[in-house]
């Protein structure tokens, strides 16, 4: 989880210089609990398991998990390292310079997951990221998926030479175009190159993989249709993407859990729905929508 502030600044700062900023923002960030977040919102029981520090961003971390309704039951925090920060600086111009330091989010390791199996195995899906260590991440979705837990895997921020594990021990492997592009070497700018991308993903394990294209929606490959299908989302006007993979990905796990009999397809169609809804308004978990905002037929 990452605690994050937000300068707006006319120009970024040069090396050694101090200038004034004109706005201030303090936000609550990490793909973790924005996909927690969002998929609470749209009225999922959450369980959070991570780790930040004994200090004030923590504390607020965690005051924020719980107005969200999500249980900290799992949330732990240590002495030995400050919670997960991003520093940004915006400039007008749209430049920004961002500082992440992972902090406490690396000290989360197996042992932890294992105290919090039972969590995890009663729940319906297990969502995990790669902002933890890979040994965390990979203990989760052991746990999961021994338990017979749906497991949603998001290898985000993406490594080049992820352990095979991770494809086998995903039910679901949902990846945006960058990531995709790091994870398989090939271009991927367009559905019909997501969908190459798809098939050499899924011939390393997955059951289903999904990738998804900002504006142009999603493509999904499943063992059970094993060709690649785009799915196009709705045409808005884009004011803030940030966090927007997040809000699908918190979106899918929600449906996954809590309406297991629509074909994926439905529910992809109603993640672009909602994670287009997000991006029509400023910031990452402050522009995530809850069930009384959308549609009743999302529901
Ligand atoms: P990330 O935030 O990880 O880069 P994407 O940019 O692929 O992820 O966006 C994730 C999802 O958010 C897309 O699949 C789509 O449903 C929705 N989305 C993103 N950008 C837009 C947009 N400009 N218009 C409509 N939907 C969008």
């Amino acid at each position: 989880m990452l605690s994050s502030r937000k300068s707006l600044t006319s120009r970024l700062p040069k090396t050694g210089e101090t200038i004034h900023g004109h706005k201030f923002f303090i936000g609550f960030g990490g793909k973790g609990a924005n996909q927690c977040v969002q998929a609470a919102r749209l009225g999922a029981k959450t369980s959070m398991v991570c780790k930040v520090g004994k200090d004030s961003f923590g504390n607020d971390y965690i005051e924020n998990l719980k107005q969200n309704d999500i249980s900290t039951e799992f949330t732990y925090q240590t002495k030995d390292a400050a919670t997960g920060t991003a520093s940004i600086i915006v400039s007008n111009e749209g430049q920004n310079i961002i500082v992440i330091v992972a902090g406490a989010n690396l000290l989360l390791n197996p042992e932890d997951l294992r105290e919090a199996a039972s969590a995890i195995s009663r729940a319906k899906v297990m969502i995990c990221q790669l902002e933890v260590t890979p040994a965390a991440s990979l203990e989760a979705l052991r746990i999961a998926h021994s338990s017979g837990v749906k497991t949603l895997f998001n290898p985000a921020p993406a490594i080049a030479d992820l352990d095979p594990q991770f494809y086998t021990l995903s039910d679901v492997f949902c990846c945006n175009e960058s990531e995709a592009e790091i994870l398989t070497s090939l271009e991927v700018s367009s559905p019909s190159d997501a969908g190459k991308a798809t098939l050499v993903l899924m011939e390393r394990g997955c059951q289903v993989v999904i990738i998804t294209l900002g504006a142009e929606g999603c493509v999904m490959l499943s063992q059970k249709e094993p060709v690649p299908k785009h799915i196009p989302t709705e045409n808005v006007k884009a004011v803030d993407t940030t966090g927007a993979g997040d809000s699908f990905v918190g979106a899918l796990a929600f449906y996954l859990a809590y309406y297991p009999n629509l074909s994926l397809e439905e529910m992809l169609k109603r993640s672009n729905f909602i994670a287009a809804v997000s991006v029509q308004a400023i910031g990452t978990q402050s522009s995530y929508p809850y069930k009384k905002d959308l549609p009743l037929d999302l529901f």
